[in-house]
């Protein structure tokens, strides 16, 4: 190009993006610039640069999170944008890098882990001063990798873009995604580890989020003894992403770690008011910041079951099912505090700053209660056995979570009304309403009596319960077979419903009753297949 020559409006959007990589500038580094597998030690990162790949094809991108980095829409559809977000190319200020960090997984301390297939490309400064790190997700070898080959497959990519923004746009803290391209290459994956390996698309995801350090980022300084870089991290994390504690020190270490049981209660109430499994809450997996992050085997609850996992790496011991997550937080911070008391040097304090964990978590579940059922607020004496019941009611027979509550909102107090006219709202929340006995239809209706006598006490007006609860209670999910059909239609090249899904998870909430067919029970063919009901950590 002559020098003079205009600019591509794409080059000018791209090029203008402020890199400031505060992270690799601050932190100590890896000296060993080579790219083998190796033990890391006194580090938080290497430099690593990402495997060029042969062919990349946008499959989509959110144009939310093009906005956040000030990208203009017109950069995202072009060549050159492939071609970063792939990790062909590197723009100016790109300074790529993989974090070392450990994890217990399934319980167990797994030593080091790191960024096995996930390449930091520089952390950008947007307009209105946020700072936003980039990563690519399945662009090749690090030392981290141990024995993976750093890619990831089509299919699990989808997943994870998918889920991050309709988890955003659910309104629940999470990392974000700007972009899915197809690497033009194949990738071989044994999906359930029995011996029957694919060849599957290779892809790669660009996460986004103010920082992606994990609890396991402190727990590998711990772990080995390394108690000054464990305090750089601490130091680093503490100026960087909470500049409101003020300048470090032991009191505000503390408060770090109470601020993070907050969050990490918040994060779990969410998970558990649309019916979000994560799947792998191993503590390389949990983000210091409150996010949702890793979107590896997650699933989303169909019936209302709180033994539910979909991570079959985790059927046996369940460890991971819908109803365990908040105990599984609780344990993952007490996993932090332990790495973090070589700065500390207290127990108590720690102790203490658990105990918030549970208070916080359990007036946040109370609340988020009353919000789904319509209620002006949580009151124990009626709600804690009003929502015990619930529990079971939503057992009895196979019982869609998302459909339920979002009819419930459609109920209204009226005389006299037999067992089966009171539950016809509900109809379409069952997956067998046939099979019903009497029993179960006048144990719900039970219910749904007390229901109607408790939301009549508090006097709301219907539509005002109505718009609350519906504000609460999405009607869009992404539920696993939805986000199986875009891979399918993807794997064969069409790339239109993993767009449709973008859009209609822009506004879960709203009726969008364009989308209807996106709001029903999960079928009949999705029961049991993989994808829909079975994912493993193969990804
Ligand atoms: P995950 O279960 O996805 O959180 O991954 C656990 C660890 O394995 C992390 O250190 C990942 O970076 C690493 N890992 C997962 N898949 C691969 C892969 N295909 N290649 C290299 N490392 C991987
Ligand atoms: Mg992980």
């Amino acid at each position: 190009m002559k020098a003079d020559a205009p600019k591509q409006p794409t080059d000018i959007f791209l090029a203008t993006l402020n890199f400031d990589n505060a992270f690799v500038r601050e932190l100590p580094a890896d000296p060993d610039r080579s790219n083998r597998v190796r033990q890391v030690h006194r580090a938080c990162y290497s430099r690593v640069q990402p495997t060029p790949v042969a062919a990349p094809q946008l499959v989509a991108y959110a144009a939310e999170v093009a906005e956040l980095l000030d990208l203009h829409p017109a950069s995202c559809a072009g060549e050159e944008f492939a071609q970063v977000f792939v990790g062909n190319h590197l723009l100016p200020g790109m300074d790529p890098y993989a974090c070392c960090y450990g994890g217990h997984q399934f319980g167990n301390w797994a030593g080091q882990l790191g960024d096995g297939r996930a390449i930091n490309l520089g952390e950008i400064i947007n307009q209105r001063g946020q700072r936003w790190a980039l990563q690519l997700k399945g662009a090749g070898l690090t030392p981290y990798s141990r024995r993976g080959d750093g890619l990831a497959v089509l299919r699990s990519s989808v997943r994870e873009f998918l889920c991050s923004e309709a988890m955003y746009h659910l309104g629940v803290p999470t990392t974000r995604a700007l972009s899915l391209l197809l690497t033009g290459e194949q990738v071989t994956r044994d999906m359930f580890y029995d011996g029957h390996p694919k060849q599957e698309p290779g892809a790669v995801v660009c996460r986004v989020a103010p920082s992606f350090t994990r609890f396991g980022s402190f727990q590998i300084f711990s772990s080995r003894n390394e108690i000054e870089p464990l305090r750089q991290l601490l130091d680093y994390t503490i100026r960087t992403d909470f500049p409101h504690l003020g300048a470090p020190s032991v009191a505000v270490y503390l408060q770090w770690f109470e601020e993070l049981c907050r969050s990490t209660a918040t994060m779990i109430v969410h998970w558990m008011r649309i019916g979000f499994v994560h799947g792998v809450m191993n503590t390389d997996n949990m983000s210091v910041l409150g996010l949702t992050i890793d979107y590896g085997p997650y699933g989303w609850i169909d019936d209302y079951n709180p033994d539910w996992t979909p991570n079959t790496t985790d059927a046996a011991g369940g460890r991971y099912r819908f109803g365990n997550q908040p105990q599984i937080a609780l344990w993952n911070l007490a996993q932090l505090a332990n790495a973090i008391y070589p700065l500390i040097e207290q127990t108590e304090p720690l102790e203490a700053a658990l105990q918030i964990y549970g208070g916080c978590y359990k007036q946040g579940w109370q609340a988020m209660m009353a919000q789904k059922l319509g209620l002006k607020c949580f009151e124990a004496d009626t709600d804690l056995p009003l929502t015990a019941e619930l529990e079971n009611v939503l057992q009895l027979v196979e019982t869609d979570m998302t459909i339920f509550y979002r009819k419930l909102a459609e109920l209204t107090p009226a005389g006299d009304q037999d067992d089966a006219s009171l539950l016809a709202p509900l109809r379409e929340a069952y997956y067998q309403p046939e099979a019903m006995t009497g029993d179960n239809q006048r144990q719900i209706a039970a219910w749904l009596r007390s229901y109607l006598q408790r939301v009549a006490k508090d006097g709301l007006e219907r539509e005002v319960r109505r718009q609350r609860m519906h504000a609460a209670n999405p009607k869009y999910v992404l539920r696993n077979y939805l986000a199986q059909m875009a891979i399918d239609k993807a794997e064969a090249g069409d790339h239109s419903l993993v767009n449709e899904l973008l859009q209609v998870m822009r506004q879960p909430y709203a009726e969008q009753p364009e989308y209807e067919e996106f709001a029903g029970k999960r079928p009949e063919w999705a029961r049991h297949r993989a994808g829909c009901s079975m994912l493993s950590c193969s990804s």
